[in-house]
């Protein structure tokens, strides 16, 4: 799922950012319907109400009068508005209501014992899935759509058959198909402008994000992603990463460029020891010589190889490095990180970066498992260093999510942690809440044995206040310089 690489600031930013991306599968579902023959649009409520104060879904509903829709509840951001969605096409038309995506996945049986507005949830993979229930008649066969929880008159049944997309699969797939979203101008040039995703937000008014699919799945389990090895084995049946051909995303890339995207978004990364399939993919892009800045979301350390290979790739008007150590605390790191390195080799990366010119983007987090304030003061100690020492153009810290699925959310007890958020009732009624300007009864969801969680939120709040002072002073020293 990879939220944890979509970190928010406070609250209400928070819900900007992760309400505005949509899960880039989306766009590939719709183009397979196109071609299948099914009428399809995508409709983002957010990007529709920032181009259209007047905006109304009831009208929308009305006006094309759907036979089926498909509501999107891949991050539990959006658990109560999905619902809130799917009751008001339930009231205002006869479709049928498909709920898709690893929150919806998880909580299927709920969410369906709960709200009547929601017919049926696949869960995992949805291509093929979608596919058969559109061709499905009346309900009838719904026991031979794969991976589909349903209800049937009072009771809920779980299809036998289970669809996994393999590497041909995610082949025949578009992903750049950006025209059926409506008003995907406004959501390429929006998107990279909120919140912390973006590095270059205050200078971006002209950026334009696309986001490339080079595969699915991951290889091992940070102890807060709900997206790791074994998540996605529980949620999808995916057992190893699958990646896609390179001609086909090469094609893709070529497409995002004749769409005048500026900036490609590249998060998928499971094998960091092993990166030759990116050599190749870089080589096939300078080939080409698409000309294309690129955002690539590291999930390890890499070698200065690959940093040379990146930097002669891209255009570097908007790429960027992305890491996320999380903690400053090697212990830390080492508990909670699938991939570990330590603080003197991600120096020694750090190094390279610089000697590179690469601008890079940073994570940090406060309220893992087992970290104390002392671990935290190792983090703003070691992120300071960072921010004077080498080109970091962003660096941020959040308190990690609650993610359904993790390890921790699967084994509180285990991560040291206590959940205040189990159920999908409770995602719901905190979104509901913050929608409604409600006192909610937890932000987080969790406290740890160490940190109770107003802590949890101070600590980031501590270190974005120090940071963005030590940015500051970085950028004041410099300026004094070069005019001396
Ligand atoms: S590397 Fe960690 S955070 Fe990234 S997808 Fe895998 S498990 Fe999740």
């Amino acid at each position: 799922m990879n939220l944890q690489h979509i970190k928010n600031t406070s609250s209400k930013i928070n819900n900007a950012v992760t309400y505005t991306i949509i899960p880039m599968g989306t766009v590939a579902l719709a183009d397979l319907l196109i071609r299948e023959g099914y009428e399809t649009m995508i409709i983002h409520t957010g990007i529709e109400q920032i181009c259209n104060r007047n905006f109304n879904l009831e009208d929308l509903i009305k006006n094309y009068d759907p036979l089926m829709v498909g509501i999107d509840l891949h991050w539990y951001v959006h658990s109560y508005d999905a619902i809130r969605i799917s009751s008001l096409i339930k009231r205002l038309s006869n479709a049928f209501v498909v709920l898709g995506g690893f929150t919806a996945s998880y909580f299927a049986e709920e969410i369906l014992s709960n709200f009547k507005s929601i017919d049926a949830v696949i869960c995992g993979d949805a291509e093929l899935p979608l596919l058969k229930l559109l061709k499905c008649k009346d309900g009838e066969d719904l026991r031979e759509v794969p991976n589909l929880v349903y209800r049937n008159a009072e009771s809920l049944k779980r299809s036998k058959d289970r669809y996994v997309a393999n590497s041909s699969d995610l082949n025949r797939l578009n992903f750049s198909n950006l025209h059926l979203l409506s008003n995907f101008d406004e959501y390429i040039r929006n998107i990279s402008q909120f919140g912390d995703l973006d590095p270059f937000k205050d200078k971006a008014k002209l950026k334009t994000q696309g986001w490339l699919c080079l595969g699915r799945g991951c290889s091992v389990n940070c102890s807060y992603c709900g997206g790791g090895k074994d998540a996605f084995q529980l949620l999808t049946g995916r057992r190893e990463p699958v990646f896609r051909a390179k001609e086909r995303v090469l094609a893709e890339l070529a497409r995002f460029e004749e769409m005048k995207i500026s900036c490609v978004y590249m998060d998928f990364d499971p094998f960091p020891e092993k990166r030759d399939y990116y050599h190749d993919l870089f080589d096939m892009i300078r080939r080409e010589k698409i000309d294309i800045s690129a955002q690539f979301l590291l999930w390890s350390l890499s070698d200065r190889n690959f940093l040379r290979d990146f930097n002669r790739t891209f255009n570097p008007l908007y790429s960027t490095l992305t890491l996320s150590p999380e903690s400053g605390s090697e212990y830390i790191r080492k508990l909670n990180k699938g991939f570990y390195y330590s603080n003197s080799e991600l120096l020694r990366w750090l190094e390279n970066i610089k000697r590179e010119m690469i601008p890079i983007q940073l994570y940090f987090t406060s309220g893992l498992s087992w970290e104390t304030v002392s671990h935290f003061e190792e983090t703003i100690k070691l992120a300071k260093r960072m921010v004077e020492e080498y080109p970091v153009v962003s660096i941020s810290c959040n308190p990690i999510e609650l993610e359904p699925a993790s390890p921790r959310f699967l084994s509180p007890k285990k991560y040291g942690i206590s959940l205040k958020t189990r159920k999908f009732i409770d995602f719901y009624n905190v979104f509901k809440g913050l929608a409604e300007g409600l006192p909610v009864h937890s932000q987080l969801g969790y406290e740890t044995n160490y940190l109770s969680e107003p802590l949890i939120i101070e600590l980031s709040q501590q270190f974005r206040e120090i940071m963005s002072s030590a940015q500051y002073k970085k950028w004041e020293k410099f300026f004094f310089e070069s005019n001396l």
